[in-house]
């Protein structure tokens, strides 16, 4: 098995990575920063975000596993006292039942930017924000190309399913489950009163429908891809939709996404 680390970069991290590499060299596992099958993130979800987009041009042939240093995380669904079990059963060693990992796949965001200098594309794993720098964002919001509302606010964030436990779930947005083919629109601190009107409500589209957000004023604008920003002062547009790829992450054992929801929020 070919098979790459990303850790967080703290000395706990780094110790574990370290851990996973000796004990992959006993099952023969083979080291491959280019073109691993397995990419393990040690850290936390944030980790995972960086893996994803560290291997954004080879998504659809890897799958991703990930261990926290800390809590149980969404991505991160193995504790740092696993990893021995962790690679036994990676190495096929584990339950005979299940001796090849269930590869579950979760969509993707797709974004294409527009601005008076070019073009850019992006894939979100966990959302895209739009917020204002300089002060109040104007953006008309368009969806399946019909003008839908006129937002003026602190900003706007769409998010993957498997994003929507994370900043869209700070914004009163809905728990999806990561399954599922769609985009969630949550509104960021919007005016609403007798002159300016948004829906108020989190939107989720499914696929096959986009949305695109187009910038009505000369403004500033911080546009968030994950934990990437980038620093726009000539939006045109973003067409927000379900990617064609997925992502996958290999399970070697069930952990349902409700247990994860109960335990990271609940329990
Ligand atoms: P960060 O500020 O260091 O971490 C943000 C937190 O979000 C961390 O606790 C992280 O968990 C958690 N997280 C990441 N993905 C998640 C998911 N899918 N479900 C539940 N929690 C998740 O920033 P970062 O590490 O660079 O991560 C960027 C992410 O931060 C963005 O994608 C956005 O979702 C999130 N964020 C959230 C808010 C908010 O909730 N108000 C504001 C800004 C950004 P770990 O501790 O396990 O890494």
């Amino acid at each position: 098995m070919r098979y790459y680390v990303q850790d967080r970069g703290d000395q706990l991290s780094i110790d574990l990575s370290q851990q996973f590499h000796a004990l992959a060299k006993e099952e023969g596992f083979k080291l491959d920063a280019e073109s691993p099958e397995i990419v393990i993130s040690i850290g936390g979800d944030g980790t995972m975000l960086q893996a994803f987009h560290n291997f954004i041009d080879r998504i659809p042939d890897i799958a991703f596993v990930g261990v926290h240093t800390g809590h149980l995380g969404f991505y991160a669904d193995w504790k740092k006292e696993e990893l021995r079990e962790l690679v036994r059963l990676m190495s096929g060693k584990g339950d005979p039942e299940r001796l090849k990992p269930r590869i579950v796949e979760y969509p993707l965001l797709e974004l294409e930017i527009r601005k008076k200098s070019g073009n850019t594309s992006y894939i979100a794993l966990n959302e895209f924000t739009l917020k204002g720098v300089d002060g109040t964002v104007v953006a008309q919001v368009d969806i399946n190309d019909v003008t839908f509302e006129m937002f003026r606010g602190d900003g706007i964030c769409v998010s993957t399913p498997s994003g929507s436990t994370a900043y869209n779930k700070a914004l009163g947005g809905a728990m999806v489950h990561p399954t599922i083919e769609a985009i969630q629109i949550a509104e960021i601190a919007s005016i609403n009163n007798r002159v300016y009107r948004t829906l108020g409500s989190p939107v989720i589209l499914p696929k096959h429908h986009h949305c695109d957000i187009f910038s009505r004023k000369d403004q500033r604008l911080l546009l968030t891809i994950d934990h990437v920003n980038v620093m726009v002062e000539d939006l045109i547009s973003v067409r927000c939709q379900v990617a064609r790829h997925k992502v996958s992450f290999a399970r070697f054992r069930p952990y349902p996404f409700w247990n994860r929801v109960r335990t990271a929020f609940l329990d």
